[in-house]
C-alpha cells in the first residue's frame, strides 16, 4: 500500500564557479509566490522545489565539491555531496562552457560515471557560443551530449528540466490512477491523516513510532520496494486512520520498528513533503541545535501542519527544562504556531497527547474558510488598524477568499495591495488565525491587486 510516491530528486553538481546557484535560483523560481508568503522562514539556498509543467520536484544544489586538503577528491568529496548524489533520481554536472574543462571536472566526471547514477552534462555560460566548435570538447567528459545553456540568462534551462525529469515523470504517469496533485489533496478531515515524524538522529522518533503503533492496530506496512518509495504504517486510533511516512530508514525488526540508516536531509525533506502534518522531535537534552532549526526551515517551507515534541523530559531536571524553553524561544520563534509537547516517549508520558495536536493541526490546515466570513474579519481587521499608505497610494482592501489548503491560503482582494508592507500582512495572518482559530498550521496570506 506504499502509495506514497516521493518526489524525484534532481542533483546539481560541479566545481565551485560554474554556476550552480543561479542554476538553483533559476529551476526553483517557481516556487518562491507561495514560500515567500508565509512568515519566519529560514531559507536554505541547498534544497528546493522546481517544476515542469505541474510537476513537482526536489532540486539539490550539492555546492559541496571543495577542496579541503591539497590532493584526492576523496577528501574533497563532502559526505553529504556523496550521500546527495547516491539518494538523487538525476544528476545535472555543471561545467563552464567560457573556462572549459580542467582536471577537477575529469576527477568529478569519474566518479559521477562511477556512481551509476543518470548524469546529464550541463555547459553553462553558453550564451553567444558558437555551438560546434566550442561543446566538441566536453564529449571528452564521457557523460553523453553536452547541453550549452546559460543559467544566467534562462536559454536552454527548461528543455534541460524537461529532459532530467521525462523519464521519472513518465514511469510516475504510468503508476495507476492517482496524479501527484491528488494525492496531495487527498487529506480531508475524516480521511487518513498523513504524519511524518521528523528529527535528528538519536531523538526518539523510532520509541515514539512504537509507543504510538504498538498501542494500536497495524492495519499494514510496507518495505520499500525501491529506495526511493516511502514505507508507510497504517495505524488506527479511534475512528481515525493514520499514515505515519517514513523519514528515514526506517526498518522492521520483528516486533518493533527502528532506525538503521544514518540521517538523510533528502529523505526527511521527502517525507515531509509527503506529510500533511509532521510531527517534528527535539532530544531536550540537547538543546536546539542548527540541524534542529535546518528541519524546522524545511518544514515551514512546505507549509506543513507542525507539532512539535520536545522529547527526553523525562531526563531534565527543572534548570534544563527552562533553559531548553529559552532556547527553544529564542531558536524556532518562528514555528510560533505549532503546538509544543513535553513528551517521555520512552516512558510513555505525553504519548496520548500528540494524536491529539495531530488530529488538531490537519484540521486546521484543512479548514473550510468561507468568503463572507473571511470578508468580515478582513474588514474589521482594516477598521481596526488601516494598512499605510506609500506614497500617495493607500492600499484598499475589498474581499478575501480561499486559495487553497494545507496550507490555508488566504487571497486578498483590492487596490494597490503590493504597497502593503510585510508587517502588516503579518498582522492580517494574526487576526485571521484568532478568527478561524487556525492554530498548527502556517497560514499564506497572498495579496491580489487588481489594477
Ligand atoms: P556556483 O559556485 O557553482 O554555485 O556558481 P554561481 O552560481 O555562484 O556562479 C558563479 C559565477 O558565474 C557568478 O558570477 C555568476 O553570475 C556567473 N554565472 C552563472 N551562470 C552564468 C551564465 O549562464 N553565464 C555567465 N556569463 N555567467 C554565469
Ligand atoms: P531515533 O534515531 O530518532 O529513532 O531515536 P531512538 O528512538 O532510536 O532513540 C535513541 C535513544 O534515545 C535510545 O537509546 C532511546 O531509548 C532513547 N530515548 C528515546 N526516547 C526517550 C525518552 O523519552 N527519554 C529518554 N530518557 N530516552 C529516550
Amino acid at each position: 500500500m506504499a502509495d506514497t510516491r516521493f518526489k524525484p530528486v534532481v542533483a546539481l553538481v560541479g566545481r565551485t564557479n560554474v554556476g550552480k546557484s543561479t542554476l538553483f535560483n533559476r529551476l526553483t523560481r517557481s516556487r518562491a509566490a507561495l514560500v515567500a508568503n508565509i512568515s519566519g522562514l529560514t531559507r536554505d539556498r541547498h534544497y528546493g522545489e522546481g517544476r515542469v509543467g505541474e510537476y513537482p520536484y526536489i532540486v539539490v544544489d550539492t555546492g559541496g565539491f571543495e577542496p579541503v586538503a591539497t590532493r584526492g577528491i576523496l577528501v574533497e568529496m563532502a559526505r553529504q555531496t556523496a550521500q546527495a548524489i547516491a539518494e538523487s533520481d538525476v544528476v545535472i554536472f555543471l561545467v563552464d562552457g567560457r573556462e572549459g574543462i580542467n582536471a577537477h571536472d575529469h576527477e568529478i566526471a569519474r566518479l559521477l560515471r562511477k556512481s551509476g547514477q543518470r548524469v546529464l552534462l550541463a555547459v553553462n555560460k553558453a550564451e553567444g557560443m558558437r555551438h560546434h566548435a566550442d561543446l566538441a570538447q566536453f564529449h571528452e567528459l564521457g557523460l553523453g551530449e553536452p547541453h550549452p545553456i546559460s543559467a544566467a540568462h534562462g536559454d536552454g534551462v527548461a528543455a534541460l528540466a524537461d529532459e532530467a525529469l521525462a523519464p521519472l515523470l513518465a514511469e510516475r504517469a504510468a503508476q495507476a490512477g492517482e496524479s501527484p496533485e491528488e494525492a496531495k489533496d487527498g487529506g480531508e478531515p475524516d480521511h487518513r491523516i498523513k504524519l511524518a515524524i521528523a528529527g535528528r538522529p538519536n531523538v526518539g522518533k523510532s520509541t515514539l513510532i512504537n509507543t504510538l503503533v504498538g498501542e494500536d492496530r497495524v492495519i499494514a506496512y510496507d518495505l520499500p520496494g525501491t529506495t526511493r518509495d516511502a514505507i508507510e504504517i497504517e495505524f488506527e486510533r479511534g475512528d481515525r486512520r493514520y499514515t505515519l511516512i517514513d523519514t528515514a530508514g526506517l526498518r522492521r525488526r520483528g516486533k518493533v520498528f527502528e532506525t538503521v540508516e544514518k540521517f538523510s536531509v533528502i529523505k526527511t525533506l521527502q517525507a515531509i513533503e509527503a506529510a500533511n502534518v509532521v510531527l517534528l522531535l527535539i532530544d531536550a537534552r540537547e538543546g536546539i541545535s542548527d540541524q534542529d532549526a535546518h528541519i524546522a526551515g524545511f518544514i515551514t517551507e512546505t507549509g506543513r501542519a507542525l507539532v512539535v515534541g520536545l522529547n527526553k523530559w523525562d531526563a531534565v531536571d527543572r534548570e534544563q527544562r527552562e533553559w531548553v524553553q529559552r532556547e527553544y524561544d529564542r531558536k524556532l520563534r518562528f514555528l510560533s504556531f505549532a503546538r509544543v509537547l513535553h513528551l517521555s516517549a520512552l516512558k510513555g508520558q505525553g504519548v496520548g497527547a500528540v494524536l491529539k495536536a495531530v488530529d488538531a493541526a490537519h484540521a486546521a490546515a484543512f479548514a473550510k474558510l468561507s468568503t463572507p466570513r473571511l470578508t468580515r474579519t478582513l474588514q474589521a481587521a482594516v477598521e481596526q488598524q488601516p494598512p499605510p499608505r506609500k506614497g500617495i497610494f493607500r492600499p484598499k482592501m475589498r474581499y478575501a477568499h480561499q486559495g487553497g489548503q494545507n496550507p490555508p491560503r488566504i487571497i486578498i482582494h483590492g487596490n494597490a495591495l503590493d504597497a502593503v508592507p510585510d508587517s502588516y500582512r503579518r498582522y492580517l495572518e494574526g487576526q485571521f488565525r484568532e478568527a478561524f482559530k487556525l492554530a498548527g498550521t502556517p497560514l499564506s496570506v497572498e495579496f491580489k491587486s487588481s489594477r
